[in-house]
């Protein structure tokens, strides 16, 4: 399939991860993007500055994935924000192609393409943030009602999911922690993440 990329003509890539994808060796793929403001985010030239340098061609990762693909259990797509482009079903599918698994890492603030990713049969996994109490969200310039229909979204998927929470001074207090319990539901998976301050913990800062 010829791809013709908008937002995804450049790339982040980590080569391996153990950690990024559950019971699988991935890389991970970086979009540049994001439409959320997050005060601990180490990487805002992730967010809306030029595209960082380390970034490369897509085509050239996805010539790396398909070298790869027979020793990789799977492919993460993190960002920034990964549905911010239009043409990231175009990327899922092409790597599915290459008989890989593929997980998408997403704030849900954005339902609509959340949902047109949800009918690929590429997509295994979804790993959604829960970013603070659900009435701060608009201290990160967005609103809470989407992010409350992605999570509705991936519960009717059927595909596997988990929410998770960076519990970042100021922005995640136990009162917030507490709120965002209400809107868990028994036996769904939370991550609940301790923000390291050396920031290297990933390169979206998520
Ligand atoms: S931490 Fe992640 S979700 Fe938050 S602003 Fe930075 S890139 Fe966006």
């Amino acid at each position: 399939m010829a791809l013709q990329y908008l937002g995804l003509r450049n790339l982040g890539l980590r080569k391996t991860s153990l950690i990024d994808f559950p019971g699988k060796l991935a890389a991970v793929v970086f979009t540049h993007g994001c439409p959320l403001r997050c005060p601990y985010c180490h990487n805002p030239e992730l967010v809306n500055g030029p595209l960082p340098e380390s970034f490369l061609p897509a085509a050239e990762v996805l010539a790396f994935l398909r070298k790869r693909a027979k020793l990789l259990g799977g492919v993460v797509v993190s960002g920034g924000e990964p549905l911010l482009h239009t043409d990231l079903p175009q990327l899922i599918t092409e790597i599915g192609a290459m008989g890989l698994n593929v997980k998408v890492d997403t704030s849900g603030a954005l339902p609509q393409p959340l949902a047109e990713i949800l009918r690929l049969q590429a997509i295994t996994y979804v790993a959604m943030d829960i970013k603070t109490a659900p009435g701060r969200y608009p201290e990160l310039g967005v609103e809470w009602a989407p992010v409350a229909e992605s999570m509705e979204l991936l519960r009717a998927s059927g595909k596997a999911y988990e929410f998770r929470t960076t519990c970042a001074p100021g922005l995640v207090e136990p009162a917030d922690l507490a709120a965002i319990e209400t809107v868990i539901q028994p036996g769904e998976r939370w991550k609940r993440l301790i923000r390291a301050n050396s920031g290297a913990v990933r390169l979206c800062g998520h």
